[in-house]
C-alpha cells in the first residue's frame, strides 16, 4: 500500500486528508510542528499514523515514500501579518527541503499553492493560465509571493531534476477544525463564531466582496483525485466557481443559526481580492466535483462549533 507524507497533516486541511487516507487503506506519515496545527485534530487515527513534530525545513524519513503532500503554511491573513518571516521561509526553504525529500525518494509531490496567486483576477471565473499579479511588499506578500516562489520551485525541480510533481491551486476552503478566533479565523469560522456567541458579525468593506466556498470534504476530495489521477507537471485549481458576496455568506450564517447578532461594517483590509472565483474544470475533467453546497456546508460547520464550544442549545431552534 502506498505510503504518503503529510506536511502539514495536523491542520486543518491536512487533518481530514489524513483522515481520507487512513480510511482509504493508505499509510500516512504526519510532519507538523503545531505552529497552527493541532495534535488533536488527529486523535481519531493517532493509533495509526506516524507522526513527527518537526520543521519541514530540516525534515528527513529513512523509509519508503510514495506521495508527499505539502500543506504546511499558515493560512491566513492575520498569521501572515503577525508571522510573516515564517509565512515567507516555510514555501521557500521548508518546500524546498520536502522537494528534495521527494526527488531522493522518487515520490509524487503535490504542492499546496493557492488562489492568492491570482492577485485581483481580472477574468472570473480564473482558470490555471491566468497569470496573476500581486504585491512582492504588502501584508499579504510573505503567503502570497511564498505560494508564487512555491510554484517556481516546485517547476524549476521538475525541469532541472526530474521532480514528479504537481501543483495545486486552492481557492476558500471551510469546514470544521479550522481554527476561529482573532489570530486563525477564516471568514466562515469566523461569522459562525461570532453569530453562536452573539457577538456582532465583522464585515469588512461593503462586503460587496466574493469568494467562492468550497466545503472541506470536497477539496479533500480533490486532493485524492490528484493523487490517484493528476498529471505530473500539471497545475490544477481546487474549488468552484459559485461566487458569493460576504454580505451574503454573513446573512446566511446569521440566518442558519438563528443569530440575533448584528452586523458591523469594519475597514477593507489592503489588497484584498474583490473577486474570487475558480475555473475548475480540468480537475471535473479527472471526474471530481463538488457534493456540499455552501448553506449545507455552513450547517455542518455551525454544528460542530456548536458541539465544540458546547453551546448547541443557547442558540438553535430545536426541531
Ligand atoms: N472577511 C470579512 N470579515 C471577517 C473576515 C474576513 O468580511 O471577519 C472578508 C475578507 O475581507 C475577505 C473574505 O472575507 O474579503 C475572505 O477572507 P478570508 O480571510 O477567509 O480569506 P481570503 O481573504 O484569504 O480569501
Amino acid at each position: 500500500m502506498s505510503r504518503v507524507l503529510i506536511a502539514g497533516g495536523a491542520g486543518f486541511l491536512g487533518s481530514h486528508l489524513t483522515d481520507a487516507l487512513i480510511e482509504k487503506g493508505y499509510e500516512v506519515v504526519v510532519l507538523d510542528n503545531l505552529s497552527s496545527g493541532l495534535r488533536t485534530n488527529l486523535s481519531s487515527v493517532e493509533s495509526r499514523i506516524e507522526f513527527f513534530n518537526d520543521d519541514v525545513a530540516k525534515f528527513d524519513y529513512p523509509k519508503r515514500l510514495d506521495v508527499i503532500v505539502n500543506l504546511a503554511s499558515r493560512a491566513s491573513r492575520m498569521e501572515w501579518e503577525t508571522f510573516p518571516v515564517e509565512v515567507a521561509l516555510t514555501n521557500s526553504i521548508g518546500n524546498n527541503n520536502l522537494i528534495k525529500l521527494a526527488i531522493r525518494k522518487e515520490a509524487l509531490y503535490l504542492y499546496a499553492s493557492s488562489s492568492e496567486v491570482y492577485g485581483k483576477a481580472k477574468v472570473i471565473p480564473t482558470p490555471e493560465e491566468y497569470i496573476g499579479k500581486t504585491s512582492t511588499v504588502g501584508s499579504r506578500s510573505p503567503y502570497d509571493e511564498g505560494k508564487r516562489f512555491g510554484e517556481t520551485l516546485v517547476k524549476a525541480y521538475e525541469r532541472e531534476l526530474g521532480l514528479r510533481g504537481i501543483i495545486m491551486r486552492i481557492f476558500n476552503t471551510y469546514g470544521p477544525r479550522m481554527r476561529g478566533g482573532d489570530t486563525y479565523g477564516r471568514v466562515i469560522d469566523r461569522f459562525i463564531m461570532q453569530a453562536l456567541e452573539g457577538k456582532a458579525i465583522t464585515v469588512y468593506g461593503d462586503g460587496s466582496q466574493t469568494r467562492s466556498f468550497t466545503y472541506v470534504s470536497d477539496t479533500v476530495g480533490a486532493i485524492l483525485s490528484l493523487i490517484e489521477n493528476g498529471s505530473e507537471g500539471e497545475i490544477y485549481n481546487i474549488g468552484n466557481d459559485e461566487e458569493k458576496k460576504i454580505i451574503e455568506v454573513a446573512n446566511l450564517v446569521k440566518s442558519i443559526s438563528y443569530s440575533k447578532s448584528s452586523i458591523k461594517y469594519l475597514p477593507l483590509p489592503p489588497d484584498d481580492p474583490s473577486r474570487r472565483s475558480a475555473d475548475a474544470s480540468k480537475l471535473r475533467k479527472l471526474g471530481w466535483s463538488p457534493k456540499i453546497d455552501l448553506e449545507n456546508g455552513i450547517r455542518r460547520t455551525l454544528n460542530y462549533y456548536a458541539e465544540t464550544l458546547n453551546i448547541a442549545d443557547h442558540f438553535m431552534r430545536k426541531g
